[in-house]
């Protein structure tokens, strides 16, 4: 029978490069791997210092760590992936993803319908925006639930991230990967061919462990 290859990631953690957080990037690894994840994505406010003090890939333990960043534009934040050339600050939403998507990146559109921080609607019917959170883990339910129906009607790829900024919401939200997911390039295929799902962990503050051991997939 074919080996099923199952990942969990956190693709959403602020670790304290970002200037509203206390996580430091040892916590959230450390959160992570207590709670079974097999992998977390450290995406600070247009930061990318978390990769000059880890080594991205694989740790030693087996947790894939990656670093993203959260871009914020007047049509919403963005989550981006991939090998991207610098980004200048103050950059359109339409400017951000048109470079990621000529770098060959990736974009996630971040808490699209949370008040206040939601995402352009007119943005969606560029069709530069393909993927979505569907969950968020600082959303309101009603917020995530609006995510979920927008996500649906124009037929986004949809995923999970907890949006931590302490050590006790690392995880609460997550992205299911039915793929290996070990480096970038991995992620960024995995979010452009839509094959992945966000994963809801709603009793994570009850239970201190999703209860899972990390996968085992082959390199
Ligand atoms: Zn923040
Ligand atoms: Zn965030």
């Amino acid at each position: 029978m074919a080996h099923i290859c199952i990942m969990l990631f956190d693709l959403h953690v602020h670790t304290n490069f970002s200037p509203c957080s206390r996580l430091s990037p040892a916590q959230a690894l450390h959160r992570a791997r207590r709670l079974g994840l097999d992998g977390v994505c450290l995406t600070d406010h247009h930061s990318l210092e978390a990769a000059r003090v880890i080594d991205q890939g694989p740790q030693p333990d087996g947790l894939v760590v990656l670093v993203g960043q959260e871009y914020t534009t007047a049509q919403g934040d963005f989550l981006l992936f991939g090998k991207l050339p610098q980004l200048a600050p103050g950059l359109s939403a339409p400017q951000v993803l048109d470079l990621v998507e000529r770098a060959g990146g990736a974009a996630v559109g971040a808490h699209p319908c949370r008040r206040g921080r939601s995402l352009d609607p007119q943005l969606l019917s560029t069709g530069l925006v393909k993927v979505i959170e569907g969950v968020n883990g600082r959303n309101l339910s009603a917020e995530n639930q609006e995510a979920q129906k927008l996500g649906l009607r124009h037929d986004l790829t949809m995923v999970g991230g907890s949006d931590a900024h302490d050590s006790s919401e690392v995880g609460a939200v997550a992205t299911l990967f039915e793929q290996p997911i070990f480096s970038q390039m991995d992620l960024v295929e995995a979010l452009r061919n839509g094959r992945c799902q966000a994963h809801w962990v709603a009793d994570l503050h009850a239970a201190d462990s999703l209860g899972r051991s990390p996968t085992v997939c082959a390199v």
